[in-house]
């Protein structure tokens, strides 16, 4: 594994699991934690890119709806309020630690067009050399099934690789990938390093994720063989307590790490 010295630019992403209660609401407490340590990185010298989830979570418990969306425009809609709750939340507590942010919704179309993709290069470059701390999420208010990215999991590998990141963490409710399925085996072991994302091992991966976020294994393996290819580390580990992050920096145990692909 590299010395974790050498990620000068890092993309967090992290889940709505992670940060939103089982009522919804958002996990205050988490968030905190969350911001504090990627600030602390900040100061350590670094560039951070954070991808939240938590939107519709988010709009959901401001509106009181009692449902998950039943409709596209329901979740778009609610993902509307509930991103203007997020960002209110992220510019109040890292302007606490003296940190701008500025928000980029993307959609996958952005991804699929040279020229809106390489506005998007410019604006995250901008960004991080005027100092600031970029929170993306999907633009999930005009973006629906089939033209989406399928969850943030594909989204923080496209911002990853789009940011010329060196690593990308993937903050979730799993604590990493295990060789069997950790909620049907409970002798299923945690594999702390992939060297190669292979099919055998996407095999592996089962497909569900949770109630409140959309990921599961498959979509960050995925991800992983994304990144990895494009030459970026990738790590998953669980966040539900975001202080984890700084055993990354600490090289103490963390979770899963896939080794980023030498260039061909
Ligand atoms: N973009 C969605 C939201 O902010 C989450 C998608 C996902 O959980 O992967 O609510």
């Amino acid at each position: 594994m590299q010395d974790f010295s050498s990620y000068r630019r890092v993309v967090v992403k992290v889940g709505t699991s992670t940060l939103t209660h089982a009522t919804g609401h958002l996990d205050l407490r988490r968030i905190e934690t969350l911001v504090r340590v990627l600030a602390d990185f900040r100061n350590q010298g670094r560039e951070v890119v954070l991808v939240s989830s938590g939107a519709v979570s988010a709009g959901i418990a401001r509106l009181g709806v009692d449902h998950r969306p039943r409709s596209t425009e329901e979740k778009q809609a609610l993902a509307a309020v509930g991103q203007s709750q997020l960002m209110k939340l992220y510019e109040r507590l890292f302007s606490d630690y003296g940190y701008c942010v500025g928000q980029i919704l993307l959609t996958r179309d952005v991804m699929d067009s040279p020229t809106r993709r390489k506005h998007a290069e410019q604006t995250f470059e901008t960004l991080l050399s005027l100092g600031c701390i970029p929170i993306v999420n999907e633009n999930d208010s005009v973006s629906s099934e089939g033209i989406n990215f399928g969850g943030n999991d594909t989204l923080s590998a496209y911002v990853a690789m789009v940011c010329h990141a060196d690593l990308l963490v993937n903050l979730s409710d799993v604590d990493g990938l295990y060789d069997r399925d950790p909620r049907r085996d409970a002798s299923a072991r945690l594999i702390p390093q992939v060297d190669r994302v292979t099919d055998d091992l996407l095999a592996i991966a089962g497909g569900a994720g949770t109630e409140r976020g959309t990921g599961g294994m498959a979509t960050k393996l995925e991800a992983a063989r994304m990144v990895t290819e494009a030459g970026i580390s990738m790590i998953i580990a669980n966040g539900a307590d975001p202080l984890i992050l700084y055993n990354i920096t600490d090289e103490r145990k963390f979770g899963t790490f896939f080794s980023a692909q030498p260039a061909h």
